[in-house]
């Protein structure tokens, strides 16, 4: 039987296991297994929501085994540490526990077709103390992190009588650092309401830095010039062209000779691969660590391996490269689904393209504006408001949909406004 292993179950890998599983797997064509390193699944653009509270990640986590269990794919947990191309086999690194014991020692895994989906991390560029002093919004661990840090300052303000306010340096203007920053004003007006009643707006000082001329630089200057004013209006400080050269305890310097001060940091400019993918088994990288791919999404050195989401630069017939965004990772995932299940038939593989959609940015949770790329008006409309609201949360509601079928995620939407009438609107603990 044929074995595809698919590494790393992130919004491009679990799709792609899930479907595999509900065809290959279960009609016993082909074992499918899952790899990560964690046990359970959050899909990573509601990370910003975690980190303020406006979302519980244990609502939505979803955990790999069951899931399994439920769409025919074995899950293995575990890191991946080596990929051997001779012998077509994945080493997973050692499994411990906190106080460092042995759990699980180190395994191989045999594959005929192996998938690499481990996505991204934040990059530093090297700058320096970021490490050390910034929160990167790369996992739910570290978006919890920031949230009890926040929790940990306004708590610190309560007791003083609301006398100073609370300062949160966010760095890089992407969709991440601009969504944050809008949604840490949600959060403050909901803990205002749940009895700090000295907390307010004028309470919270966010400053957002961006090294480029305007915010959002891969969106329309339309848009960006849109989402600045709206993040204008809610009180952010939003600062463009402007260079971060070191990160310290109390704040952030910048190559203007400036200080800002902020006891919260946040790094969110740029994303680079996992470093330890430089050089892996001597497969072709670029200098951000991303597995170079053909165009059917199969690495340049080994037609075995395919790679899809983050972690893959995939250059399209243009010449431009395909973002690492949530939307491409799942239109790879079926692209690769397909490309499998033509190997298994002995079909002709076709290429990967990629169909921008256009790009929404959430800023808090009745204000969104974007851009949609509609085929009616033959290329970029601007959106704002409720209606890009709706057409936001709906790239969640398709990752949902491949994951569960029209009816669990009919059911998960119905769970999830009960659950608004029920809980608290922040996570307060
Ligand atoms: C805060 C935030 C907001 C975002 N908002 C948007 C948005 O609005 N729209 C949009 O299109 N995109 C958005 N993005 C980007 C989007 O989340 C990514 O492009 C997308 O998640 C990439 O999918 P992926 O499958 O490549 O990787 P991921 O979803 O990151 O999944 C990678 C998986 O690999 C696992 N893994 C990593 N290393 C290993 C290893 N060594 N061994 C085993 N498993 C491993 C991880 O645990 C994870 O489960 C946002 C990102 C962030 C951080």
């Amino acid at each position: 039987m044929t074995r595809i292993i698919v590494v790393g179950g992130g919004a491009g890998g679990l799709e792609l296991a899930t479907k595999l599983g509900d065809t290959l797997g279960k009609k016993k064509r082909a074992k499918i297994t899952l790899v990560d390193r964690k046990s359970s699944h959050l899909w990573k653009p509601l990370l910003h929501e975690v980190a303020t509270g406006s979302l519980d990640a244990g609502v939505d986590a979803i955990s790999y085994r069951a899931h399994g269990c439920n769409h025919h794919f074995d899950f293995q947990l575990g890191s991946l540490s080596q990929i051997n191309r001779e012998d077509k086999s994945i080493t997973l690194a050692a499994i411990t526990d906190e106080e460092g014991e042995l759990l699980v020692p180190e395994r191989e895994l045999g594959y005929d077709y192996l998938v690499m989906a481990i996505g991204s991390t934040s990059n530093d560029f090297g700058t320096k103390g970021v490490k050390d002093h910034c929160i990167f919004l790369d996992s739910p661990e570290q978006a919890d992190r920031f949230r009890t840090e926040m929790n940990n300052e306004f708590l610190k303000l309560h007791a003083k009588n609301g006398d100073g306010k609370v300062n949160i340096a966010i760095v890089g203007a992407g969709a991440t650092g601009v969504e944050l920053s809008a949604e840490l004003h949600n959060a403050i007006k909901a803990l205002h309401g749940y009895g700090f009643a000295d907390l307010d707006s004028t309470k919270l000082n966010v400053t957002l830095v961006e090294a480029g001329e305007r915010i959002l630089p891969a969106l329309p200057p339309r848009i960006s010039g849109a989402a600045h004013q709206e993040l204008v209006k809610l009180g952010v400080n939003v600062r463009t062209a402007t260079m971060v050269t070191e990160a310290t305890a109390s704040g952030l310097y910048t190559k203007d000779g400036d200080f800002i001060e902020a006891d919260i940091m946040v790094w969110a400019a740029g994303i680079k691969a996992p470093d330890f993918l430089k050089d892996i088994a001597g497969l072709e990288t670029n200098r951000i660590n991303q597995l170079v791919v053909k165009s059917t999404l199969q690495t340049s050195r080994d037609d075995a391996i395919f790679v899809i989401g983050d972690c893959a630069q995939c250059e399209q017939p243009d010449g431009s490269m395909v973002p690492p965004r949530a939307q491409a990772a799942h239109q790879m995932a079926s692209r690769c689904y397909r490309n499998l299940i033509a190997l298994q038939s002995g079909r002709e593989l076709k290429p990967y393209l990629y169909k921008d959609h256009g790009s929404l940015v959430s800023l808090s949770r009745f204000s969104t504006v974007g851009s949609l790329m509609g085929n009616l008006t033959g290329g970029s409309m601007m959106v704002e408001g409720r209606m890009a609201r709706v057409v936001y949360i709906s790239l969640y509601r398709m990752h949902q949909m491949a994951l569960h079928g029209t009816v669990k995620t009919g059911l998960m939407i119905l769970v999830g406004r009960i659950n608004r009438l029920l809980r608290p609107s922040l996570k307060l603990h």
